[in-house]
């Protein structure tokens, strides 16, 4: 059964039209990768799902109720959580009260609490008391994915959480997915590096300037299939 759909989706800023008639699905327990360009469309994407960009009240389906028409504080309880692309922190709140902030509405209502994030993390266990600005980049995308995490989401939309990070470290962070996985939420991975989307998702919908331009699993999506629906047909 579909936790997530959309149907038709359109999104604007202003007069500019950012997305044209998106159709995705994500089942209950899948991780789905949304690759494509820069500018593809893809944090509009997921900024339309998440209620951060208002579009059409139809056209966003969570778990059988149309959710276009909520505010966004509304759409996370009902358990979609955001980790928004350049991670977002309070600079002046220690991790732990980053982490805190995160469960605010839907805390102790799941798996995720500080320990079981600490467990998936142990560095910021280690760092629990350094303010948000004191932390590495990886680390500070660590904070970012345990603090949508504390709200136990049923689904979780990831925005380019390996964006400017070294490979080592993008290796850690990616190695949480299966792990929340594991834990029963549905995962919308954004992402630019097709390599670690193929490897990560069930399956995969590639964008380009605002439309799907293809879709499958990633065992049966070829190299130059990729190739053409993330830069166009030669
Ligand atoms: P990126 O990897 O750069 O984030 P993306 O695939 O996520 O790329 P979007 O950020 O969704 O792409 O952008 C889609 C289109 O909408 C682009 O043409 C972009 O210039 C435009 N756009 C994005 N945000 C705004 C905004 N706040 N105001 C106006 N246009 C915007």
């Amino acid at each position: 059964m579909a936790l997530l759909e959309t149907r038709g989706l359109t999104a604007f800023y202003g007069d500019f039209q950012a997305l044209f008639g998106v159709d995705v699905t994500v089942a209950v327990g899948e991780t789905v990768a949304i690759i494509g360009a820069n500018g593809a469309g893809k944090s509009t994407l997921l900024r339309s799902i998440s209620g951060v960009l208002r579009n059409d009240p139809e056209a966003c389906i969570f778990d059988g109720q149309p959710i276009g028409a909520l505010p966004s504080s509304r759409i996370m309880a009902l358990g979609v959580a955001m980790v928004p692309e350049g991670r977002r922190l309070f600079p002046s709140l220690s991790v732990e009260e980053n982490l805190l902030i995160g469960a605010y509405g839907r805390a102790g209502q799941g798996y995720w609490n500080l320990d079981s994030i600490y467990e998936l993390f142990p560095i910021l266990r280690e760092r629990r008391r350094s303010p948000g600005t004191a932390l590495s980049g990886g680390q500070q995308q660590m904070v970012a994915i345990g603090r949508a995490l504390m709200s136990n989401p049923r689904i979780l939309l990831c925005d380019e959480i390996s964006l400017g990070l070294a490979p080592i470290v993008i290796k850690d962070i990616y190695a949480a997915i299966p792990r929340i996985k594991e834990a029963g939420a549905s995962i919308v991975v954004v992402e630019q590096d097709v390599g670690q989307a193929l490897r990560v998702a069930d399956r995969v919908y590639c964008m380009m300037e605002g439309r799907i331009t293809l879709d499958g699993t990633p065992a049966t999506l070829s190299r130059d299939a990729i190739h053409d629906a993330y830069f166009g047909a030669a």
